[in-house]
């Protein structure tokens, strides 16, 4: 089993004080992994559980508002370690509105933070690595809306299909130079991101009807497959998305 550990590598998640993020940086540091946890809000919590699962990590400043400033700290956290072997682009941000009345503050800001500061941290991520020995690791949190149009959510939908888009676009530049590129697919995951959807009654019940697993998933449930596309296992695997989803793409 050995593929799958990740022991000696370092990894940087964005996003990781919260839901998803959380959960993926405490299942990359059980892993073995060093964590760098990397957002706007403290990590304390998130360096709990990590310090709780026997592993190590550190928490690094960055608001991905800021993409350009954002990939500028990953870059001088990439040399105060001496490497960032993973970089996990999970934060992201959603606002509803139906499409006729959606704001240019509520498309930007979408469009900053989930997709310009996933395309800048991993060029900054790729400039260090291609420095180094070439080798890493990247994995981008897409979504349900990478495949399917939903609803009051414009901003989201383009900036996660762009994700997907992406994700391939990279795969296909850096694959040869040592980088695998790939990305994970949530279903609907009960975090912040989700809360207004599960206390909505009717939308509660329908996604809930639509879910062959029965469920919601949790944020925990994407840790494993946030282990594996980081780990040698997945050395092969270039600009593909996993969903983990309880079924819902397999409806
Ligand atoms: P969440 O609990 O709301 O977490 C979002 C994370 O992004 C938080 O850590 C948040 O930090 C961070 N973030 C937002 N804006 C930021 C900024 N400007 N700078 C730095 N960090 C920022 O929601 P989540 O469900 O875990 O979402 C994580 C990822 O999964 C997102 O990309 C989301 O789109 C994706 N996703 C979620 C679902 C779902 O069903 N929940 C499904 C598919 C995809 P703060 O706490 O500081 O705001």
């Amino acid at each position: 089993m050995t593929g799958f550990r990740l022991d000696g590598r370092r990894a940087l998640v964005t996003g990781a004080n919260a839901g998803i993020g959380r959960a993926i940086a405490i299942a990359l540091a059980e892993a073995g992994a060093h964590l760098v946890c990397a957002g706007r809000s403290a990590m304390d919590e998130t360096l709990a559980g990590i310090a709780a699962a026997g592993g190590s990590a550190s928490a690094c400043s960055m608001d991905l508002a800021d993409p350009v400033q954002a990939a500028q700290r990953l870059a001088e956290a990439e040399a105060e370690l001496g490497g960032i072997d993973i970089l996990v682009n999970n934060a992201g941000i959603i606002r509803r509105a139906d499409a006729v009345d959606f704001s240019e503050a509520d498309w930007d800001d979408v469009i900053d933070v989930n997709l310009k500061a996933a395309f800048l941290l991993s060029q900054a991520f790729a400039r260090a690595r291609f420095k180094r020995d070439g080798r890493g690791k990247v994995i981008n949190i897409a979504s349900m809306l990478s495949f399917q149009g939903g609803v009051r959510v414009a901003s989201y939908t383009a900036s996660k299909s762009g994700v997907l888009g992406l994700t391939r676009l990279l795969a296909c530049e850096w694959a040869s130079k040592g980088i695998n590129v790939n990305a994970i697919a949530p279903g609907y995951i009960a975090t912040a991101n989700t809360k207004a959807l599960r206390e909505d009654p009717q939308r509660n019940k329908a996604i809930l009807d639509r879910i062959p697993a029965g469920r919601w998933g949790e944020a925990s449930d994407i840790g494993g497959a946030a282990v594996f596309l980081a780990s040698d296992a997945a050395s092969y695997i270039h600009g593909a998305v996993l969903p983990v989803d309880g079924g819902w793409l397999a409806r």
